[in-house]
């Protein structure tokens, strides 16, 4: 159910409200517009069925949610969800690019891209520290030496820093040195790291897993706002199809779905997506004119040593010529970049 409060609902009103949820045994999370107040209510709403919530004064209306998730939903917040991370905002006219290695190698590497990608116009660093490979004998990461090199990077070139959490016993490590914290696709259904990062006051990046569908997707989202962080960023890297031409089939219209569904700002992975870095550029800016509030991609000076995601990673000169097209197709969408 979601309450929606009158325009004019006093101080006192509200608090009543609040109380007689909490009464039902039911947890209130309030979401207040630039007009109006709207209350979600979670937890078991069989309570609430045989109580004349519409009654209280100061209550406009009562309204089941017919979807599955309520938190995440454009019912329960009607404006668009602007995340600010360090004076950058996620979701609002200009958009957010996260550009960065696959993996942390080692210091070379990092800064010379780090450098790279930010005089091309990135404002995120993105990097792995704890790597989901798929197989156990790949590189796994440098773990906490390379987020502090990622914090390094970040410092000598004025940026913020984005990195993968795997495990919650390294959430600690995790939310010291980054700004955003990186659930991947793999880990989209882990839901205990789910709830442990809903209890971060780190904004978190949201990968779709492998396999999801737009409904698991928003789902796994609502676990974090549920615990009390709705500073999620979701983001779209390609879904399993039967396609073979590329790694996965990046599912743009998840876009525009995702926008009328959810009020949570949305960024697209085309490097993951697609798996080739000469495919990259065309999916970026079809992600920006499909409405994208940012974008994610991997950038290595010397691809072909990469330890990680070699063919998909764009040289330096090549991420300058994405920014460069892109920022036309912003620009015709009415963004800025
Ligand atoms: C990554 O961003 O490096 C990554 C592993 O992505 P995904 O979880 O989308 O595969
Ligand atoms: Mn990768």
């Amino acid at each position: 159910m979601i309450i929606v409060l009158k325009p004019n609902v006093t101080k006192q009103q509200f608090d009543h409200v609040l109380d007689r949820i909490k009464a039902l045994g039911l947890k209130p999370m309030v979401s207040k517009g630039t007009e109006r107040t709207i209350i979600g209510v979670i937890g078991p709403e069989d309570a609430l069925r045989s109580q004349p919530l519409e009654v209280i004064p100061g209550v406009e209306k009562v309204m089941p949610v017919l979807k599955p998730y309520k938190l995440v939903s454009r019912e329960f917040k009607p404006e668009s969800t602007v995340i600010s991370i360090n004076g950058i905002k996620v979701g609002g006219k200009e958009l957010v690019v996260m550009a960065g290695p696959c993996s942390v190698e080692n210091r070379k590497m990092l800064f010379e891209t780090a450098k790279a990608v930010k005089r091309a116009g990135a404002q995120i660093l993105r990097g792995g520290a704890f790597k989901p490979r798929t197989s156990p004998y790949a590189f796994q990461g440098l773990r906490e030496d390379g987020l502090k090199l990622l914090r390094e990077a970040a410092k000598a070139t004025g940026m913020s820093v984005v990195t993968e959490l795997l495990d919650v016993r390294d959430m600690k490590a995790v939310e010291r040195y980054a700004d955003i914290i990186q659930i991947g696709a793999r880990n989209m259904q882990n839901f205990e790291l789910l709830k442990e990062v809903g209890l971060s006051r780190k904004p978190i990046l949201l990968k779709r897993g492998l396999s999801a569908t737009i409904n698991e997707f928003l789902l796994a989202a609502e676990y974090i706002l549920s615990q009390g962080n709705f500073n999620v960023i979701l983001c779209e890297r390609g879904i399993r199809t039967f396609e073979t031409a590329t790694r996965f089939t990046l599912d743009l219209s998840a876009i525009p779905v995702i926008k009328k569904l959810s009020h949570l700002p949305i960024v697209v992975d085309p490097s993951h997506g697609v798996g080739a870095w000469d495919l990259v550029g065309p999916m970026a800016k079809a992600a920006v004119a499909a409405g994208a509030d940012g974008l994610l991609i991997e950038v290595h000076p010397n691809p072909e040593v990469a330890l990680s995601d070699g063919p998909q990673s764009l040289l330096p000169k090549n991420f300058a010529i994405l920014m460069k097209e892109t920022r036309k197709v912003a620009q015709a969408v009415g963004r800025t970049l």
